[in-house]
């Protein structure tokens, strides 16, 4: 009998997590699992602005090296750029990328799972390369604390993110339209940074504006929760504006929306639009934008070989890691079924419902935690924020737990912590 393929595009949160939690239930002998990732290292991205505004180089301390986990779990692993898919022959191209000029390969599947993020399209905001910065890689990172470090003259900031644009065909229809992508990043990135200015004796939370293309920021992570955090922020001298539609252009001198307005600005940081690889538009399996149609078992509806999670889903809204992790042990459980290692009434248990969970560093040793299902069609009652050094611990410490055990979490670890989140 020949074994059963498995191929996993993506390697960072979502499809680490598919791989290792696969072999809890499908052993070495009964299926050959293939990661196929251009990186050999995951990067631990929401830590990334932690990093810099505790003056660390996350290049050192956020990268865990993929080739030992997979070795010990029997699960092979491809340093490639992913291509093209073909799911009608269920095939997919890549090109190893150790060494320029490699020949394209042609890998098969039974199983395919796309868990291969997004594009980020700072290429379509004029005048990025030039007057803009990010946290969103450590290049970003690194660069946004040089300028900060040798550079900053003490004028004002802006901080906030470009217009989303979500696709629409096939959606679950528990998934709401968002206008931003991410939301979380500027509110931490904002309270981070001001407590960085004040230490370094650079200024202050009245140094920076915080902006939104939509009605709310972040408004996925629940409207009272929100205006909580709006009202604090307030209180520490920031501002904030609103329905800036998208990012049209940075200049030397601040930032242009499309609503027409615009704000004077020395620093720039902006989060892009998240936008589908190349090779996922004009799929059968993707929506006008290339996101990936999933149902609620993350399955494609036409392709029910095919799964998708973490942020190629468009399942997956908003982008954020805790939503592709979660997903991760839904994949997993429904390929083991398939395959007849679980039972259908223990995999089809966990249908997918989405929830925001979210730490967010806040500087000088403390973070908050937001847990929330009520925006809009979510349809859930949870709406949790708390504060203080014990979620600055939690923050920390998860990144801690998650390389030791090479991000492989069990779902009850998973549940303990927004229990843990929830209740002290
Ligand atoms: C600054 C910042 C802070 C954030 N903070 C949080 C937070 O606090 N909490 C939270 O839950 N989320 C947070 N997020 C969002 C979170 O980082 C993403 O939602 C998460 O990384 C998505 O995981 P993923 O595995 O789906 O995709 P990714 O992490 O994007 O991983 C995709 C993987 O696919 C690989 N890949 C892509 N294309 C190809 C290709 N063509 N060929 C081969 N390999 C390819 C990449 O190398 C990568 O390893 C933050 C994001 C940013 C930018």
């Amino acid at each position: 009998m020949k074994k059963p393929k498995i191929l996993i595009l993506g390697s960072n949160f979502a499809g680490l997590q598919v791989a290792r939690h696969l072999r809890d239930h499908v052993k070495e002998k009964d299926a050959e699992i293939t990661v196929v990732d251009r990186r050999n290292y995951l990067l631990f991205i929401p830590n990334i602005p932690l990093e810099i505004f505790e003056d660390r180089d996350p290049d050192k301390t956020q990268l865990l090296p993929l080739i030992p986990i997979y070795e010990k779990d029997g699960t092979k692993f491809i340093q490639a750029e992913v291509t093209k898919i073909d799911v009608d022959k269920k095939q997919v191209e890549v090109i190893p990328n150790e060494r320029p000029g490699s020949a394209i390969e042609t890998l098969s599947y039974d199983y395919l799972v796309v868990a291969v993020g997004n594009k980020l399209a700072f290429d379509k905001i004029e005048g990025f390369s030039k007057f803009g910065h990010s946290v969103t890689d450590t290049y970003q990172a690194n660069k946004l604390h040089k300028y900060l470090v040798e550079e900053y003259k003490g004028g004002k900031i802006v901080i906030g993110s470009a217009r989303f644009n979500q696709g629409s065909k096939g959606r679950l229809d528990f998934i709401p339209t968002a206008l931003a992508a991410c939301e979380g990043p500027p509110v931490e990135l904002a309270l981070s940074l001001a407590h960085w200015l004040e230490k370094h004796g650079k200024g202050s939370a009245k140094n920076i504006t915080i902006f939104t293309p939509a009605e709310l920021i972040a408004e996925d992570a629940g409207e009272n929760n929100v205006h909580k955090l709006l009202e604090i922020a307030s209180g520490m001298g920031f501002s904030y504006v609103n329905k800036t539609e998208d990012i049209t252009r940075l200049t030397a001198e601040g930032i242009e929306f499309a609503n027409g307005t615009k704000l004077e600005a020395e620093l720039k940081i902006v989060l892009p639009d998240w936008e589908a690889h190349s090779f996922l538009r004009n799929l059968p399996i993707t929506d006008e934008k290339g996101f990936v149609i999933t149902d609620e078992y993350l399955k494609n509806p036409d392709y029910p070989e095919v799964y998708a999670c973490g942020d190629a889903a468009s399942a997956t809204v908003p982008k954020i890691g805790s939503i592709g992790h979660y997903q991760s042990y839904i994949v997993a459980n429904q390929i083991a079924k398939d395959l007849g290692f679980m039972n259908a009434e223990e995999a089809d248990k966990e249908k997918y419902r989405p929830e925001v969970i979210c730490y967010g560093d806040m500087g000088g040793g403390k973070a908050f935690y937001i847990h929330a299902n009520t925006w809009y069609t979510y349809g859930g009652k949870t709406e949790i924020l708390n504060m203080g050094r014990s979620y600055y611990d939690m923050k920390v410490q998860f990144r801690h737990a998650y390389f030791m055990a090479g991000g492989k979490l069990p779902y009850s670890m998973w549940k303990f912590g927004t229990w843990l989140g929830d209740e002290i």
